[in-house]
């Protein structure tokens, strides 16, 4: 019984002895940096992040930013609604999510906090206004008011926390159609570059094209801001990746995030990444489904839908369909690991990146 005891003991200090050095590895192996992300439910090391899903959606509200009236619902209900999906994707070894719903378009903090409690996996949230689809999702005072009004709000929010809660931003949101940029677009770059200076809120673009994303690069560093903030979301919308290898290039993530279960998509997916691998850019590269569930009124009472994107299950094919196929590519499972992993912990990092 007591050399039991010693060899458990000594097990046990034998294991903490080793732990840093254990986490150590395991951060290098995905390459991830040394800092924190900010989560729901506050901060959290980039190293404990874990398996990243970087572009997703729990629950998007299409009615647009200023509608009469918009679909209610119960919080506590709703959580229990859709925790198993959230569970599922646990199962499959998903500990975080980044939900990139913005503001005027269904963003629920309160939600999102139930969620991560209930289901373990850890939900970073956004500030920072959309105007992609002709500016359906601004909220009135987006026209009116100047580059730096925005960015005090959504500072405010990184400050303070979101809606009256203590929920605070994980990263800045915007959404901008095709090139040419408009005005109101370039204003809502020009926003998230200040406060991205002065909180290292990283800036996440839904982004019509790669000449759009261009655009935003030259904005960025016009401001005084590194490629190394801008995650260009939707980047799979450039065919033959050139965009991707121009911006990777300078810095800027490459966010290839609507993976569906279609195979002809899948395959296009496949090439990019195999295309950024060749050109040693896979360092720069996140993935995700981009899936998630939309609200409507059905009848007086609220339905929620999940999207329909090619995807059956959601916050899953990646798991089920795409990551086998790229073992066949011969993409690494080091390599696999770092585009979920490491890249999403370095992409989403609260770090200023200044230019020059
Ligand atoms: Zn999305």
């Amino acid at each position: 019984m007591e050399r039991r005891q010693f060899i458990s003991l000594s097990c046990f200090a034998g294991f903490i002895s080793l732990y840093p050095s254990f986490l150590a590895l395991a951060a290098e192996s995905s390459g991830a940096e040394k800092g924190f992300v900010m989560t729901v439910n506050g901060k959290i090391e980039t190293n404990s992040m874990g398996l990243t899903l970087s572009h997703e959606h729990i629950i998007t509200d299409f009615k647009g930013a200023e509608p009469d009236t918009r679909p209610e619902y119960d919080n506590e209900v709703t959580a229990n609604l859709l925790l198993p999906y959230l569970k599922a994707a646990k199962k499959s070894g998903v500990t975080t999510i980044i939900e990139c719903t913005p503001a005027h378009i269904g963003r629920n903090v309160e939600l999102l906090r139930l969620l991560s409690k209930a289901s373990g996996i850890n939900i970073i949230t956004n500030t920072g206004y959309y105007a992609a689809v002709g500016h359906k999702y601004l909220p009135n005072h987006a026209f009116t008011e100047t580059s730096e009004e925005l960015a005090t709000r959504w500072l405010k929010e990184w400050e303070n926390g979101i809606d009256g809660t203590d929920i605070r931003p994980g990263f800045i949101k915007l959404g901008v159609d095709s090139a040419p940029l408009k005005p109101i677009e370039e204003k809502l770059i020009k926003a998230a570059a200040i406060a991205h200076l002065k909180s290292g809120l990283k800036i996440a673009i839904h982004t019509g094209n790669g000449a759009a994303a261009r655009q935003e690069v030259e904005i960025l560093i016009k401001a005084g801001v590194s490629p190394e903030a801008l995650i260009w979301v939707h980047a799979q919308i450039d065919p033959t990746g050139f965009f991707h290898v121009e911006l990777a290039k300078k810095g800027c993530w490459i966010s290839l995030d609507g993976i569906n279960e279609d195979r002809d998509s899948i395959v296009q997916y496949r090439n990019h990444i195999y295309r950024l691998k060749g050109e040693g850019l896979l360092h720069k590269v996140l993935i995700s489904h981009d899936d998630g569930f939309a609200v409507t009124e059905e009848g007086g009472k609220a339905a929620f839908n999940a999207f329909k994107n090619g995807n059956s299950i959601p916050y899953n094919t990646i798991f089920g369909v795409l990551k086998p196929s790229l073992f066949e590519l011969g993409i690494t499972r080091d390599e696999f690991k770092m585009m979920t992993v490491g890249n999403p912990a370095n992409a989403f990092q609260i770090k200023v990146c200044r230019q020059g």
